[in-house]
């Protein structure tokens, strides 16, 4: 009987999912677009309506609609299944997926107590006169409270205790959650005199809180401490509501806090997310890739604090071929004030303005630098040299030789010599980071090829095995397979289950026979395999029978180099010398 979950499988349209995260275009009768999961610029991600399966070309990535939504959006199975369960209708009963529920339901507590903060706090901004009219004074409309679900948090130590007591939310996940504290008297309000912003995951589901001080408060902001919810290094604040612009654009701003940001979607830009209180971080960056963000942004506080990070998220997201841009903000301003002095051109203009990095950092070191002495132009030119190594691109890294060049003390006698002389010194620096350098890591490695069979073996078993597959030349496949010609274990042991489940081929539809496969691993390998047939060249009969023929023709060479060291070695020479015999005339 089927379960739940061959019931969504089979009311879930893969295709539809797939174009909420990128734009697919037919290819046949299948779909192609740019791969989520690798840099790419011509489309090897297919989704095949057939099997309702993804599969990349390019980095091999395939699967269902559950591995799809895991690897998107970072989550598990059981999360995937609750979402696809949502969506396809199909009731979950409670303890499906037995053996997370202990940990699923610890999270649904903390996920509850959170929950009931935000009402909490969402129904004390709503009565309070003086926090409406602290928003409003900063220029945060209704829409935008709307939007970014704004509350408050009251100057009381019980008010949200209690109301959690009232609402029965156990204490102990409200204080795991971060939004209750204890102390030598007792529980009590983490968040007091706050106006309150919810903090969500990917999904948009709250899980921790930022709370900016109402009066003079310390701090001016605190945020929820991490839980088993709320990884910051793992958060993108605002993320969920970015998503689209994101993938319109390719590209991604980054901004240090929620005022930032929230400040960005009023001046009309939503291509933005908020790093809270940490540095950007390697999970960051991940994240923008699975976006397909090509360009990032930075628009970090003008202060000393803000250009530091901005040096380092440079140093990642340069390592992560991703494209790094710095919205140059004027001296001590952010993006809040900045928009709330001068509105939404001149932010949209600074960002239009933005230049890459390594420029910017050029005109920054030139900036501080003593430009009257030789001095001070040697110090600039060896700060500078360290961030133009990182450059990728030859004809890139030229070219800031070029915008650095007019600092040299010999570039007014001449330009070009002060220029070659700054190309050998960034050559030189850069092979000296090199010989640094641990020695580079392994190669990526190749492709495992297995010796004792070589590729056009596993080819023709592909073939067999996904033209059983096929409807059309599934009963023709399946007298191949009885005839056990396989080599590769692997591909022996697939035909053999097929085989196995169904002596005589099965008249269901390719999906059908997939979903009616129990071992996954196994579902899995057929349809890989099958993919491939599907979207490239599905076997013809004849093509079926060559590959039969070769593997018949393989087998019993390597039957023979076997026979010919039985001879070698063996007593009964004279009758394995007839069976060589006989072999050879077979393959000749
Ligand atoms: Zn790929």
């Amino acid at each position: 009987m089927a379960g739940p979950l061959d019931e969504i499988r089979a009311k879930i349209d893969l295709a539809e999912i797939v174009s909420g995260y990128l734009r697919l275009q037919r290819a046949g009768k299948n779909l192609k677009g740019l791969c989520p999961f690798h840099n790419e610029k011509t489309p090897s991600f297919f989704v095949i309506p057939d099997l309702n399966r993804f599969k990349c070309f390019g980095c091999g990535e395939s699967g269902d609609a559950f591995a799809f939504l895991m690897r998107m959006e970072g989550i598990g199975f059981a999360d995937a299944a609750r979402r696809l369960a949502a969506k396809a209708g199909v009731q979950l009963a409670d303890n499906a997926f037995e053996k997370s529920a202990t940990e699923r339901s610890r999270l649904a507590g903390l996920q509850r107590a959170v929950q009931f903060a935000n009402y909490y706090f969402r129904n004390s901004l709503a009565q309070s006169e003086t926090a409406r009219a602290y928003l409003q004074n900063r220029g945060i409309d209704e829409a935008t409270i709307e939007k970014f679900q704004i509350g408050f948090a009251p100057d009381s130590w019980d008010g949200l205790l209690n109301y959690l007591k009232r609402n029965e939310v156990r204490l102990e996940e409200a204080e795991h959650a971060g939004v209750i504290d204890s102390g030598q008297r007792g529980l009590y309000d983490k968040f007091r005199n706050r106006i309150m912003f919810p903090i969500w995951d990917a999904t948009g589901q709250p899980i921790a809180f930022g709370g900016r001080a109402l009066g003079d408060g310390e701090p001016k902001y605190l945020n929820s401490p991490e839980s088993p919810l709320f990884e910051k290094r793992k958060t993108l604040y605002g993320l969920h509501l970015a998503r689209s612009a994101i993938f319109k654009s390719r590209s991604v701003i980054v901004v240090e806090g929620y005022v930032d940001l929230i400040a960005l979607h009023q001046a009309g830009v939503e291509n933005a997310v908020a790093t809270l209180g940490t540095a950007l971080t390697e999970e960051h960056a991940q994240r923008f890739q699975r976006l397909q963000v090509e360009r990032v942004y930075l628009a970090y506080d003008a202060d000393e604090a803000g250009s530091r990070a901005t040096e380092r998220a440079f140093e990642l997201l340069n390592a992560t071929n991703l494209a790094t841009y710095v919205v140059a903000l004027p001296a001590g301003q952010d993006p809040d004030g900045l928009y709330r002095s001068e509105g939404s051109n001149r932010m949209q203009r600074l960002i239009k303005e933005a230049e890459r990095y390594p420029s910017y950092a050029i005109k920054a070191l030139a900036a501080k630098a003593d430009l009257r002495s030789d001095d001070g132009r040697a110090r600039l030119i060896a700060a500078a040299l360290p961030v133009l190594a990182q450059v990728r691109s030859n004809s890139e890294r030229d070219a800031y030789v070029e915008q650095l060049a007019p600092y040299a003390p010999t570039f007014k006698i001449n330009p070009k010599a002060a220029a070659d002389s700054l190309r050998q010194d960034l050559a030189a620096y850069i092979r000296s980071q090199r010989k640094g350098a641990k020695p580079a890591s392994a190669e990526a490695p190749t492709r495992r090829v297995a010796t004792a069979f070589g590729p056009a073996i596993l080819k023709s078993e592909q073939t067999i095995l996904a033209a059983a597959l096929l409807p059309s030349t599934r009963s023709k496949a399946w007298s191949i397979m009885a005839s056990a010609l396989f080599h590769s274990p692997e591909n022996a042991r697939l035909a053999r289950l097929l085989l196995d489940q169904w002596p005589t081929p099965p008249s269901y539809s390719l999906s059908d026979m997939l979903a009616e496969l129990q071992d996954e691993p196994a579902r899995h390998a057929l349809a890989d395999i099958v993919s491939q047939a599907v979207v490239f060249t599905e076997p013809s009969e004849t093509e079926l029978k060559d590959c039969a023929a070769y593997l018949r023709k393989k087998t019993a060479k390597s039957k023979a180099a076997v026979l010919l060291r039985t001879i070698a070695e063996s007593e009964r020479k004279d009758e394995a010398w007839s069976e060589f015999i006989e072999l050879t005339k077979k393959v000749e």
